[in-house]
């Protein structure tokens, strides 16, 4: 009984009191009993205001935080109030929400460590289930979103990751500022449609405001900023150029190897894969001789080497300008290169040059290096949970692991 005139000292619930606790060996747990403090008014779960009570129910069972390896159970019986404005209703307590089995400290537990370990790893450790543990990161999610800040949003990037099985797309829009980088929104597929929505969420004030935007050279994403937001500054993703430019060359040297093999040449492009795709700083020991004797050889994937490599310097610019000559001069040297997949790469530089420029006009704040980590991240999450399956469970996972919100006030904390 200690442990009940401890409990009441804290007070943790205004209007309740812990009555009595019995621990039920056999199913290792400990039971507390719950009843109103005599005198106290039930609260309408409507409308949250007081009302007189009108009949109780059978007793619930809420799941509390465990303590020494035994399952806490709060056991209440609960009113129902007659509301003058709602009608009969079930009351409010400060422990629960709607029909949750589990209070909100233990959701909010549960939530706490599904950030760190995996849902499945949750489950096992504190002996809840899968399920219990999405609830808890869906109300936990849920709340956040409810009650986040927007405030002024000044640099967005917009990306898109890969998911479920196929070619399946989401769009994540990401805030890139360096004080506040975090995860805002998550569309079901990569179409204008999709990723208007993000812009009819955030509502046209906060849409005016932005002054940066980051995305790849997805034409949808560049449709709607286009639209969506005439004073920002559009930066075209250096990551997904250089992206791009490795898929290009890689396309390059798989051919000229089937070539090269079809006509009976010696396999001078075999293992040279990543030799050709890797920065040169980055290049093992053993790589780094590889390609140095494949230099030798005038070949197509050599040249197209040289032009991607030769590309890297225009990172280097400070001058909008200079760098713009840099470009030129680079797409045309490539477009006078006959190589096919690369001169694709030229003619789409050439269409999106003033995106591409934009990037030095932002001084290279705002790099989609940061939508990049993110993004990352995000895919770490999707990774380490199996069964998420649904939209809807993928999207409260990136929710919480990135979205960096706000958490509901309980009267306990366990951590
Ligand atoms: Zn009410």
């Amino acid at each position: 009984m200690r442990l009940i005139s401890l409990l009441n000292h804290y007070q943790h619930f205004p209007g309740f009191v812990y009555e009595r606790a019995r621990h039920c060996a056999s199913s290792q747990t400990i039971e507390i009993v719950v009843r109103p403090r005599r005198g106290s008014r039930p609260v309408c779960s409507g409308c949250d205001k007081p009302a007189p009570a009108y009949d109780h129910l059978k007793p619930r069972r809420f799941e509390f935080v465990p303590l020494w390896g035994c399952m806490v159970v709060l056991l209440y019986c609960m009113r129902r109030v007659d509301c003058r404005t709602c009608g009969v209703r079930v009351e409010a307590v400060p422990w629960g929400i709607g029909k949750h089995q589990l209070t909100k400290a233990y959701m909010l537990f549960l939530a706490h460590w599904a950030r760190k370990l995996s849902w499945q790893e949750t489950a096992v450790s504190f002996r809840s289930t899968w399920d219990k543990v999405c609830q808890s990161v869906e109300y936990v999610v849920q709340w956040g979103l409810e009650h986040r800040q927007l405030g002024a949003i000044v640099a967005i990037g917009v990306d898109e990751i890969q998911y479920a099985k196929g070619h399946k797309y989401l769009t994540l829009v990401y805030q890139i500022e360096q004080q506040r980088t975090r995860l805002l929104w998550i569309g079901r597929e990569r179409t204008v449609a999709s990723f208007e929505q993000f812009f009819i969420v955030i509502g046209e004030r906060l849409a005016g405001q932005i002054e940066f935007v980051c995305s790849d050279m997805w034409q949808p994403y560049l449709m709607v900023i286009r639209e969506r937001c005439t004073q920002a500054i559009h930066i075209l993703d250096r990551f997904h150029i250089v992206a791009k430019m490795n898929a290009a060359l890689d396309q390059v040297r798989a051919g000229e190897a089937r070539r090269l093999a079809h006509d009976g040449y010696q396999p001078v492009l075999k293992k040279t894969r990543w030799c050709v795709l890797k920065r040169p700083a980055n290049l093992t020991g053993q790589q780094r001789f590889r390609l140095h004797d494949l230099l030798r050889y005038n070949l197509r994937t050599v040249r197209a080497y040289l032009l991607k490599e030769d590309f890297q310097q225009l990172w280097g610019y400070e001058s909008p300008s200079w760098a713009g000559k840099f470009l030129d001069d680079w797409c045309c040297q490539v477009m006078r290169s006959r190589i096919e997949p690369m001169k694709k790469i030229a003619r789409t530089l050439r269409s999106h040059r003033a995106l591409i420029l934009n990037y030095f006009h932002a001084r290279k704040q705002f790099s989609s290096g940061v939508v990049e980590g993110l993004n990352n991240k995000a895919k770490l999450t999707m990774r380490k949970s199996y069964g998420f399956r649904t939209f809807h469970v993928t999207e409260i996972a990136l929710y919480h692991a990135l979205g960096r919100l706000p958490e509901p006030d309980v009267a306990h904390k366990f951590f």
